[in-house]
């Protein structure tokens, strides 16, 4: 009878062992994380639950992460896409809503780009505001198991560990994925964006470019910005929704596309689920 129960309870601690996260936290689900069912500020609320560090102020107009320094939330309308890409508000930022899942439907209209607008100040103080601060909480992240290959990323706020746990997930696929995460893009890199004076997410620590060659880059096709024609998807959606699931944003639904690109951008994730009442 003992040596019954030990057979039975042996192998299910080895399988413990086996699947077990390589990394030594506790990942973040925010596709099934709970949401407000309804919503009067849903960009503050998600801003609030993706960072709950983040203080508003009594009024609603601004937030800050130190109680210190303060950024103003909501700036007059932007009098174009061109200048709300360039100087946006963090309220800006929620202006178009990231569609979750399979629909890459909303990038034939011209700028629809959610997650492309960045306030500088709110990810400098939410992140890092030079160089120096960002290089020291890097930690490299393997793709074993995918790919002979890793990344660099920021331990701030956790964003090894959720992208540890997109990569687990797609581990445990039944698809070989491996091309996707060969050579990859790369993940930390203090640089501004290509033909602008924007910093990128890369130099938060926060942005993963999978396989360059996979994934498409709008800028290499000669489009104009804000006429960019049709984006031949190669990315499977069971990648996009492992990152979707863990707070990273993808590129390849943007009208500027990016398709090796993910984002951790939490608050958009969590801004789309108020917004649709998905729960
Ligand atoms: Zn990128």
């Amino acid at each position: 009878m003992f040596s019954a129960v030990r057979a039975c309870v042996a192998p299910a601690l080895l399988l413990a062992a086996v699947s077990a996260p390589a990394w030594a936290c506790t990942p973040v689900d925010f596709m099934s994380r709970p949401v407000p069912e309804a919503s009067d500020a849903p960009a503050l609320d998600a801003l609030r639950l993706a960072y709950p560090d983040l203080q508003v102020s009594t009024d609603g107009t601004a937030v800050s992460a130190d109680g210190e320094t303060w950024v103003t939330f909501r700036g007059p309308p932007p009098a174009s896409p061109e200048a709300a890409l360039a100087n946006p508000s963090p309220a800006d930022q929620f202006m178009q809503v990231y569609p979750l899942g399979d629909d890459l439907s909303g990038r034939t209209q011209p700028y629809f780009d959610p997650g492309r607008f960045r306030n500088q100040r709110l990810f400098g103080m939410l992140w890092f505001a030079s160089e120096g601060a960002a290089r020291q909480s890097l930690v490299r992240v393997p793709f074993g198991g995918l790919a002979d290959a890793a990344v660099m990323v920021t331990s701030h706020r956790g964003v090894d560990c959720q992208l540890g746990a997109v990569l687990d997930r797609l581990r445990a696929s039944e698809q070989d994925l491996s091309r996707y995460f060969r050579q990859p893009g790369g993940g930390f890199n203090w640089r501004r964006i290509s033909g602008t004076d924007r910093l990128s997410a890369h130099s938060y620590g926060i942005a993963v470019d999978i396989n360059a060659e996979l994934g498409g880059y709008w800028r290499w096709t000669g489009a104009e910005a804000g006429n960019v024609g049709p984006y031949e998807n190669r990315i499977p959606a069971e990648i996009v929704a492992a990152f979707e699931t863990y707070g990273f944003i993808w590129g390849g639904k943007w009208h500027h596309f990016d398709g090796m690109h993910f984002e951790y951008r939490p608050e958009l994730i969590l801004h789309s689920r108020i917004v649709q009442g998905t729960r």
